[in-house]
């Protein structure tokens, strides 16, 4: 679903953000992305959705080189790829159904396709009764849930992200994952970026940890670190 061939990013001042790093990511797998702060995490998800391009080396997402991507063609591989950021990213003059049904459409589906499966979404993401407030109104962890609600409601391949539980209560933070997880077993691939240690340890899914922009652990049913 996801391959990188020896990739690197420098930004200008010489900065390695990544360094040659290769890896597979398979279609359904739930990964987590790991790091200090710095270390990459943000670099590596921007590369994905072609908001930065590497300086050397290949990505391919499902068996399409995204470097050699006609710049029209963009919107709609960013269309197969749902984002969550840790800052939500909700639009705040819009309510809780907008926000979600707004994502829908902008990729052309009518109003009527939208008033059917936008309910749908937030039932799933356990805001059925929140459809008419605003952002504001809400709890971060609640807000974090219309981000992802927003994120899968055109059922994208890959879902990336970054950061989800940063600005969520920790006590509500297992439930965010958890809802990422569900997603994926959907069969939506997932890649969260995090450096929420308790996070990685309770869930032990794949890990593959950056350092300075390079890999130093790829693990299958992982633990945050070692020390
Ligand atoms: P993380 O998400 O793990 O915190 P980032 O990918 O944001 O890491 O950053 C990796 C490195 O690249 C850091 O040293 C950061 O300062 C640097 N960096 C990130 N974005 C830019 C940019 N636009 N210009 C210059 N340096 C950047």
């Amino acid at each position: 679903m996801i391959r990188m061939r020896r990739v690197t990013k420098v930004y200008k001042g010489n900065v390695y953000a990544l360094e040659e790093v290769t890896l597979d990511i398979e279609r359904g797998e739930f990964t987590f992305l790991v790091g200090p702060s710095g270390s990459g995490k943000s670099t590596f998800i921007k590369l994905l959705i072609k908001e930065e391009v590497p300086t050397a080396g290949q990505i391919y997402i499902a068996d399409t080189n995204i470097n050699q991507m006609r710049k029209w063609k963009v919107p709609y591989l960013r269309r197969k790829i749902g984002c969550v950021f840790q800052d939500f990213k909700l639009l705040p003059h819009k309510t809780v159904y907008q926000n979600v049904a707004y994502a829908m459409e902008v990729t052309g589906k009518s109003h009527r396709v939208a008033e059917q499966q936008v309910p749908e979404v937030l039932k799933l993401v356990g805001l059925g009764h929140k459809l008419d407030a605003f952002p504001d109104e809400l709890s971060g962890g609640e807000q974090q849930r219309v981000a992802i609600a927003r994120a899968f409601i055109n059922r994208p391949p890959i879902l990336l992200a970054d950061e989800p539980t940063g600005n969520v209560d920790p006590s509500l933070a297992e439930g965010i994952v958890r809802l990422l997880e569900k997603i994926n077993s959907a069969g939506t691939t997932v890649i969260m970026a995090t450096h929420d240690k308790q996070i990685v340890n309770a869930f032990r899914k794949r890990v593959i940890a950056l350092e300075n922009g390079r890999i130093i652990r790829d693990q299958d049913r992982g633990v945050y670190g070692y020390e």
